[in-house]
């Protein structure tokens, strides 16, 4: 049997890939190494989605799963290791069972880097968050924290910094890795603190995050009371599996425009592991539509062949 498209990953790029899929009456599979919904899953709220003014992450990712199951996707939960380019078909292999498709759409998401703190995972939407466009709102008038020195802490601190009252800038170095307009706009602001060549040791908590101990460089110990942290020392996109197949950027992004074609005829891709610069619920959803469409095309246009 072959399917018409494989589509790795049921986050909502890949999601919405199986729905369009599906209503073009095509044979999709959806591969899920984990559960439904990817990162989504863990926003307690959804308030930035058209017409959802508020939704969580869970009740999304699961109105999204239903909707791709009941239009026929066939959805398994097997991890796809490798994927093969065999001209017209393309061969996926998961840990359980090898697959023949005529097109894969690679929705594989990308993970935030963690600080690797041991009660980090517990405090995620109890204080901690890896977004501050998704939960920066439940902070208003509040004390913050943004770690990070790149342009996502540097531009979520900006952003925080009109909701929250006070926002604290932990940055490991001496110098930001952020470009330097931003750095500019950070300086300018009145109620942003800047903690440099300083790293958060201990995340302290009474069910939610309380306060963070900070080690600076030079060995000094503080802890600062806040109400949320806001992590951003980078994403890393889960394309290890298919680095050797298609073209990825420097950071390990898959290389692909808004019609999300790669660099390889019948392989897309949809999501936050491709290059582009927004990155959020509305985005992905968008790419799953368009991977799809550029998909249904690609076996229509090859249908003869
Ligand atoms: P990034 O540029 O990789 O920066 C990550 C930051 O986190 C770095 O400052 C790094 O410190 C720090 N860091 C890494 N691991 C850490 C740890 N364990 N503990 C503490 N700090 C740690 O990531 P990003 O800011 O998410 O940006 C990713 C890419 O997207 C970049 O190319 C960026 O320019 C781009 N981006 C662009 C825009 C825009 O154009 N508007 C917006 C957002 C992102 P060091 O500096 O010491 O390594």
């Amino acid at each position: 049997m072959v399917y018409d498209i494989i589509v790795i990953g049921a986050g909502p790029a890949g999601l919405t890939s199986a729905i369009y899929g599906r209503r073009a009456n095509k044979k999709v599979l959806v591969l899920e190494a984990k559960s439904y919904g990817g990162q989504i899953i863990n926003t307690l709220d959804i308030e930035n989605y058209p017409a959802e003014e508020h939704i969580s992450g869970f009740d999304f990712a699961t109105k999204l799963y239903n909707q791709a199951k009941n239009l026929g996707a066939e959805i398994v939960f097997e991890k796809a290791v490798e994927v093969n380019d065999l001209g017209k078909e393309k061969e996926i292999k998961t840990t359980k069972n090898n697959y023949k498709t005529k097109t894969v759409i690679i929705a594989t998401g990308s993970e935030n880097r963690k600080l690797g703190l041991p009660n980090e995972n517990e405090l995620i939407g109890k204080g901690i968050s890896y977004c501050a466009t998704c939960d920066g709102a439940f902070y208003k008038k509040k004390i913050v924290a943004v770690v990070g020195g790149g342009n996502t802490a540097l531009e979520d601190a900006l952003y925080l910094s009109n909701i929250a009252n006070k926002v604290y800038l932990i940055h490991r170095r001496d110098k930001f890795r952020a470009e330097e307009k931003v750095v500019e706009l950070i300086k300018e602001k009145d109620n942003i603190e800047l903690l440099y060549n300083s790293n958060i040791t201990k995340l302290i908590s009474n069910e939610k995050l309380e306060k963070i101990e900070i080690t600076s460089n030079d060995g000094n110990i503080k802890t600062i009371n806040i109400d949320g942290l806001f992590v951003a020392v980078g994403r890393i996109p889960e394309n290890q599996n298919f680095a050797k197949l298609v073209e990825l950027d420097e950071n390990g992004y898959i290389v692909a425009n808004e019609n999300c074609h790669t660099n390889i005829e019948g392989i897309f891709v949809a999501g936050d592991n491709r290059t582009k610069t927004v990155r959020q619920l509305v985005t992905a959803t968008s790419d799953g539509a368009n991977a799809a469409t550029s998909a249904i095309k690609y076996i229509n246009d090859n249908k003869n062949n």
